[in-house]
């Protein structure tokens, strides 16, 4: 047993008693902020209206939309003195949210990241380098406290420098590593020419998230490193990372219940989705004092996973995230996910480690070209070959999205590279 037992192996009973009791707690908070008292009023809530975690459904939604139009403390519960932290959303879609975060907040925080990481099987001996930015960004001094919390000795790498990165992995026998995993996959190009085989360090764990990625850049970032990669799923609106994570079984992140309400609805009616599908996460905080966010839409789609966790764990698994739905192109109608294209790209083994997917407009008509690198030994066979690949990711593309895209088989390397989240799609079609 350790410390983070307790929480983390509670029966349902016991995870819907604290809910219970935190919900009520934040909808207190919350009527401190000007934000929600205006909205809980206009929604006709009461304190004494809420009794249970069902009571959720009772409540209003909040939007991305919602916290802009607050922008910057229209959301705070107490004077901005109180406050000792400030964390921004990474801005994929339009301009930034603001959150903060007083010392209790950031105290909670800290202990639900190393709960994370220690479920993954991260441990105080461990060397733990943080390849991610600091700053603004949450993947950097939200990780960097848990693994402090957990004891393991922590190195604030950031993001970038892979010689650098690489060194110090090396040198201080680095045992486990948080990284973007578009990053993951660029720095595993690097070692070669840094004269290092990945395989050759003490690394044993990596914590890959922050932006969505398919079970098949996985599965490469594991053989590459020689490592068990776990998914970390979190956003600024939630503190950052520590919202779900998965356990060394890899079958979903646990979602964690005692500090998060979740809810997958249908982003059209916004009712639930029948248990085990496809919808959009809804989540409403339960540890946050400074700012609490009740009924946050994420636009990210997943869905639970249905029954137990062979760990034993009962916070219920939300899947890997397939995507925003902000994110789905449409194109001549047909609704397609940049993960999909990932998936295929992923599975070929000539397929190097990074694309880009442009969406043009030729005359009246759209078009999808896929920017494909491919790896070095491959790109050297003559054009008969190249070729008949061409031709293959053509066609493997087309069974899984419909359309046929235009495919350029282009050199290692020579796709334009994010030091953070990785941008996978441009539209340069004239709306
Ligand atoms: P930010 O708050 O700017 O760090 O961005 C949070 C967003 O990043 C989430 O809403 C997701 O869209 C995405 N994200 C974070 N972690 C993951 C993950 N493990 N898988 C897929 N998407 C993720
Ligand atoms: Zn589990």
């Amino acid at each position: 047993m350790n410390c983070f037992d307790q929480v983390e192996f509670a029966d349902r009973a016991g995870i819907e008693r604290i809910q219970a009791i935190r919900l009520k707690n934040t909808i207190y908070q919350a009527t401190a902020s000007r934000f929600y008292r205006g909205k809980l009023a206009r929604a006709g809530i009461k304190l004494s209206d809420i009794h249970s975690h069902e009571d959720i459904g009772k409540l209003p939604f909040t939007t991305k939309e919602d916290l802009r139009s607050s922008y910057p403390f229209g959301l705070l519960t107490m004077p901005v003195e109180r406050m000792v932290r400030l964390h921004a959303s990474s801005g994929t879609t339009g301009s930034a949210t603001v959150i903060f975060h007083t010392p209790n907040d950031l105290n909670s925080w800290a202990d639900l990241v190393a709960r994370c990481m220690h479920m993954s099987g991260v441990r105080p001996e461990d060397v733990f380098q943080n390849m991610s930015g600091y700053g603004l960004f949450t993947g950097g001094l939200g990780i960097h406290y848990g693994a402090e919390r957990l004891g393991c000795l922590t190195i604030p790498a950031g993001a970038g420098n892979s010689k650098r990165q690489i060194k110090m992995l090396k040198d201080f026998k680095v045992t486990v590593a948080h990284i973007i995993p578009s990053y993951a996959l660029h720095l595993g190009s690097v070692f070669s020419s840094a004269g290092v085989d990945p395989q050759s360090l003490h690394l044993r764990i990596m914590l890959i998230g922050a932006e969505p990625h398919s079970a098949e850049v996985r599965r490469r970032i594991e053989q590459i490193y020689g490592v068990k990669a776990y998914n970390s799923y979190g956003l600024s609106e939630m503190n950052g990372p520590g919202v779900a994570f998965e356990c060394r079984e890899q079958s979903g992140m646990h979602l964690w219940e005692d500090a998060y309400i979740p809810e997958i609805v249908n982003p059209e009616t916004l009712e639930p989705v029948p248990e085990g599908e496809v919808g959009e996460l809804v989540l409403t905080t339960l540890c946050r004092e400074g700012m609490p966010v009740i009924r946050y839409r994420t636009r990210d789609l997943t869905r639970f996973i249905p029954g137990e966790c062979p760990c034993g764990r009962k916070h219920r698994r939300i899947d890997r995230i397939t995507g925003r739905s902000d994110d789905m192109i449409v194109l001549k109608g047909v609704n397609i996910y940049p993960m999909q294209v990932e998936k295929i790209l992923m599975s070929i083994p000539e397929v190097g480690q990074n694309y880009l997917i442009v969406l043009e407009r030729e005359g009246y008509m759209d078009q999808m070209r896929v920017m494909v690198e491919i790896r070095d030994e491959y790109f050297v066979e003559d054009m008969r070959t190249l070729q008949a690949l061409q031709r293959k990711i053509t066609a493997l593309l087309r069974e899984e999205i419909l359309i046929t895209a235009r495919v350029d088989l282009v050199e290692h390397d020579s796709l334009p590279k994010n030091e953070g989240k990785a941008v996978r799609v441009v539209d340069k079609r004239d709306h």
